[in-house]
């Protein structure tokens, strides 16, 4: 067997361990694990945005309770004032009006502005819950596809370290420099050999000049000007 033949039987093997290992990423339950992942991530940010803004609400709260007694204060003050210096003339008793309609404006812009706060912090409390539910939820099942796909994992993982070592096994006897070659090829083009198919690259389908088919049939090294690929006879 020349360098080339066991190159490229070493090449079967190698594949077959790397396509393993290639279904143990691309495995549906672990992109179903992933996605899921995503989504109880999102989840959690959605409940510290609404959480955060509950807080803001509440603040907010606070301070148009605080507005509204001090304005209810105002009116009482007034009251007061109209009691103990009662209008003596029509501008006087115009002026007291217009104070009380001004005060109960602002009391109604508070209140209104009250219900709408209550009313959104509602909202967002029940969202909170919603969304509280389906991450138990999501939570369960990402635990129950984890316990699946663990197994799942370490089944495929006993196979692929088994063509991995039948790969090594396929190493021996091949020159240092050919697998040096291969490694260096594989980090651009996958797999790094081809057949000559034709008179042309089994890679990827580009004639060969009749002096490179010449030096590929003496078993020279030679690699595909187009694709790279180390050519096998
Ligand atoms: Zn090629």
């Amino acid at each position: 067997m020349t360098q080339l033949d066991l190159l490229w039987e070493y090449q079967q093997a190698d594949t077959e361990a790397d396509n393993m290992a290639h279904s143990i990423r691309q495995s549906p339950k672990r992109q179903k694990l992933l996605k899921l992942r995503d989504y109880i991530r999102d989840q959690q940010e959605s409940l510290k945005t609404l959480e955060n803004e509950l807080v803001a609400m509440s603040d907010r709260m606070d301070a148009l309770k605080d507005a509204v007694s001090l304005a209810d204060d105002q009116l009482k003050q007034l009251q007061k004032r109209v009691e103990s210096e009662p209008a003596q003339t029509s501008q006087q008793i115009g002026q007291y009006v217009a104070e009380a309609d001004q005060l109960n404006l602002t009391l109604g812009d508070y209140e209104q502005e009250i219900r709408r706060v209550r009313k959104s912090a509602e909202d967002r409390d029940r969202k909170q819950r919603d969304i509280k539910v389906r991450a138990i939820k999501s939570k369960e099942e990402f635990d129950a596809l984890r316990v699946e796909y663990d197994q799942e994992f370490k089944e495929k993982s006993e196979v692929l370290d088994q063509l991995r070592l039948a790969a090594e096994e396929k190493k021996k006897g091949i020159e240092p420099e050919y697998l040096a070659r291969y490694t260096a090829i594989k980090q651009h083009c996958t797999p790094p050999m081809a057949k000559l198919l034709n008179g042309q690259c089994g890679g990827c389908n580009m004639g060969f000049p009749s002096s490179v088919l010449a030096a590929i049939r003496s078993g020279k090294q030679v690699e595909c000007e187009t694709c790279g690929r180390l050519i096998i006879g």
